[in-house]
């Protein structure tokens, strides 16, 4: 098949979910071969969106060219990839892509109508010879890839957790990702947002774009706790062990979403792969080993 590009630009705002800084995203056709890359206009710099480039991966995915940086790419690098964008320039003037309401939906949702252009160049999809996967012992993730005709990703995740128990989720290439993938929220365990809210992160969160899943039964302080965090006055906890804020999309939205990082993080292997790719336990971190070990066995 052909690449393709966006029709027209796409302009989206909003605040970063771990820097809380407030950004203007532009996204642009772009000529073929272009790939996907990252401007930041305030500073000049154009940072291709590619595994060699990512520098953090604590609780989201940044790229880096010198001291300019894009935090949280892979929202918009998986719908980019859900939609079967090749090229694209993506012009942003801060550091931090905006969460907006935690998945990829409102992008999908203003591309999808329009639909794509066609290029005149061909796709060159990324092919491997042979299975490789990287492991993290310690947190005993895995990520696997294997040579197929056609692109799949696929998760199993098990958190140890009374509230999301096992959960898994697949997506194949064709299949119906605005619908079923990038509605999917990210999601946050309460007893680590105070943890994170020490380190500086999560700065732009609120309850509109997190799914927060409380783990242990919640006593009124714990209460009283979370709507004083939030500056929510009445937030209470569902009888699944989510907090009352938002209602899940599916009953497996967080594993869904892990799925929607998956191929945002893989995509910085910069194009699509003819591979399954499966996940146990998948985080950025492994995701971007995962991506950067894909990027060294290309065929
Ligand atoms: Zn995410």
């Amino acid at each position: 098949m052909n690449q393709q590009t966006l029709t027209r630009n796409y302009t989206f705002e909003g605040r970063g979910l771990h820097t809380g800084k407030y950004a203007h995203l532009t996204l642009m056709p772009a000529p073929v071969d272009y790939g996907i890359r990252f401007v930041r206009t305030d500073l000049e710099v154009e940072i291709p969106a590619l595994a060699s480039k990512v520098t953090r991966t604590d609780r989201s995915t940044t790229i880096s060219e010198g001291d300019a940086s894009v935090v949280t790419v892979e929202h918009l690098m998986s719908a980019l990839t859900g939609l079967g964008v090749d090229n694209a320039r993506i012009e942003i003037d801060n550091e931090e892509v905006p969460i907006l309401d935690g998945s990829a939906e409102r992008y999908v949702r203003a591309i999808a109508p329009d639909g794509l252009q066609e290029q005149d160049g061909e796709r060159v999809y990324i092919e491997f010879t042979e299975e490789f996967e990287v492991r993290d012992d310690q947190t005993g993730s895995w990520v696997r890839v294997t040579p197929s005709d056609k692109m799949s990703f696929g998760v199993k995740v098990d958190f140890n957790s009374r509230v999301l128990g096992v959960q898994t989720a697949h997506w194949t290439e064709n299949a119906d990702y605005v619908g079923q993938v990038a509605p999917c929220r990210t999601f946050v365990f309460f007893h680590e947002l105070e943890f994170l809210a020490a380190r500086g992160l999560v700065k732009g969160g609120d309850v509109d774009n997190a799914i927060v899943i409380v783990e242990h039964p919640a006593s009124k302080e714990q209460i009283d706790n979370m709507c004083k965090f939030f500056g929510q006055p009445r937030l209470a906890v569902t009888p699944k062990g989510y907090l009352s804020n938002i209602r899940l999309h599916f009953p497996n939205e967080c594993g869904r979403h892990k799925l929607l990082d998956l191929i945002g993080d893989m995509r910085l292997m910069g194009g699509f792969p003819k591979a399954v790719i499966t996940a146990y336990k998948p985080g950025h971190t492994i995701n971007s080993a995962a991506s950067r070990a894909a990027l060294s066995k290309i065929k």
